[in-house]
């Protein structure tokens, strides 16, 4: 956001997105030397990164033969866009005023020029309403099995997944690692994923497929305990669970176009078969915003390229492309930003005055004998948010030169200790002082929230 006051006045290419289609948008209008801005997206629409932020491995993305994790993915697709020159800003785009020229697009946090748009903001996952759903949320009730399955309250537990797509059988399929047995409801007599992922499931003697089963209400104390549902449209019945999770598909993120730009039936994008232009000229879309059928991480990214040569023709046929020039021909480049092998802090490794530190035996030393602040995220391996949050907190650190300290606790490594601080999803954040817990957070936040909480304790 620091970015802005360095901003040229109007925009060659608005990006608004950082899924594989506005990733890939950003590299081909970065490299074509547009230096495309890229608006993250915040809190509509799921969170920066798209849908793969919440997915474990990728198995289909070509390149990877033996799979990629979904964050570690966009890491990458990330760290290649800034690499060639993509202009990040944290925001989200709340509207667009597609009358004037150049466009004006309405941020969270200012306005921004653009000769040209690509809207790449995705779609995302659907709630389904069922009688009590508000009381348990993130009580048992969460649309993000790979962020939060690892949570206590659901180890060795039965748990529920709804849906019949590859979502659902994923995060079936992955929750065996953690739940004594999952029960994957469908509500037809069909699963709609593709084959190797029925197969998996299938072959998985922890999952139970309910088919023509429904669920309708939730029920419980203070956490989730059963699901009632309805089988074949007339029997009732119920299931014991203390986690139910929905993987019902989703919706396209068009709401802040406010119907500007013509949208399809089903609230898509639309836009000509296989093209990239809207009904606006000079507004492109990508991605799953667009594609009600497709709907993968690769076509989301051959979507993003086809929107940037588009892009970069239109303009270059109006006159509205400012080049900039490039100071170095062979951008550096860019480490794997992922730090998902960051080591535990061990009794010979532990240092007491450092920024960050992981594992348990950090926490405690710090909790024990630290005067500082104390800012603890709970994470689980492949939690995207997580992946998001982190280096936001390490920001927030370091722009606090040394007077708060950072620990990391993995969930499922340190089962006890998310026991012990009540954690019922990743990521938690919870800030101490003095062996106080002064505020907690859920899920991912600006790095300003943080940074207020911490200043008023010091
Ligand atoms: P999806 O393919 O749209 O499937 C949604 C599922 O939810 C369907 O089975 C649907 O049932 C069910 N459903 C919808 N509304 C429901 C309701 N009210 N009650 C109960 N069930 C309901 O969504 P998705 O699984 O999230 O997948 C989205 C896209 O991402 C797909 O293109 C998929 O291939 C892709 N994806 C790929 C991978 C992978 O390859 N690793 C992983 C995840 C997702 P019906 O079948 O009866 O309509």
């Amino acid at each position: 956001m620091d970015k802005k006051a360095q901003m040229p006045n109007v925009e060659n290419v608005v990006i608004i997105g950082s899924g594989p289609a506005g990733y890939t948008a950003a590299i081909y209008a970065a490299r074509a030397n547009l230096q495309p801005l890229l608006v993250t997206g915040f809190n509509s629409g799921g969170i920066p990164g798209g849908q793969l932020m919440t997915t474990t491995f990728v198995e289909n993305y070509p390149g990877f033969p033996d799979g990629v994790l979904g964050p570690e993915l966009m890491d990458l697709m990330k760290a290649q866009a800034e690499r060639w020159g993509t202009n990040l800003y944290e925001s989200d785009v709340v509207s667009i005023n597609t009358e004037t020229r150049p466009f004006v697009l309405n941020t969270l946090d200012g306005t921004i020029k653009a000769n040209s748009v690509i809207i790449a903001t995705g779609a995302s996952a659907n709630r389904l309403g069922i009688i009590n759903e508000d009381k348990f949320w993130s009580k048992g009730i969460s649309a993000c099995a790979i962020c939060d399955g690892a949570t206590p309250q659901f180890r060795d537990e039965e748990l529920a997944v709804i849906g019949g797509g590859d979502s659902a059988c994923e995060e079936a399929a992955y929750l065996t690692k953690y739940g004594s047995k999952v029960h994957l409801l469908v509500r037809s007599e069909k699963l709609r994923a593709s084959a190797a992922m029925i197969d998996r499931v299938k072959a998985n003697s922890k999952i139970k497929i309910h088919w023509n089963t429904k669920a309708v209400k939730a029920n419980g104390n203070d956490w989730l305990e059963k699901i009632e549902i309805v089988k074949d449209q007339k029997e009732n019945g119920s299931i014991n669970v203390k986690g139910l999770f929905y993987a019902i598909g989703h919706t396209p993120n068009t709401k802040f176009l406010d119907n500007k730009i013509a949208l399809d039936k089903k609230g898509y994008i639309a836009c000509k078969s296989g093209r990239p232009e809207t009904s606006i000229e000079g507004i492109f879309a990508a991605g799953d915003v667009v594609d009600s059928e497709w709907r993968q991480g690769v076509t989301a990214a051959g979507t993003g390229c086809m929107a940037a040569l588009a892009t970069e023709r239109w303009l270059a046929e109006k006159n509205l492309s400012k080049i900039i020039t490039r100071e170095i021909t062979e951008p550096e480049k860019k480490l794997n930003s992922s730090d998902f092998n960051e080591e535990e802090v061990t009794e010979h490794t532990f240092d007491p005055n450092s920024d960050w530190q992981k594992g348990s035996y950090a926490l405690r030393k710090l909790y024990h004998e630290s005067n500082k602040p104390l800012l603890v995220i709970f994470s689980s391996p492949s939690c995207g948010p997580c992946h998001v949050l982190k280096p936001q907190l390490k920001r927030v650190i370091s722009e606090l030169k040394g007077a708060v300290q950072g620990i990391e606790i993995d969930i499922d490594k340190d089962q006890e200790i998310a026991k012990q601080a009540g954690i019922n999803g990743t990521p938690t954040v919870q800030l101490f002082k003095e062996k106080l817990l002064k505020k907690q957070w859920q899920g991912v936040k600006q790095r300003s929230e943080f940074k207020e909480a911490i200043k008023d304790i010091l």
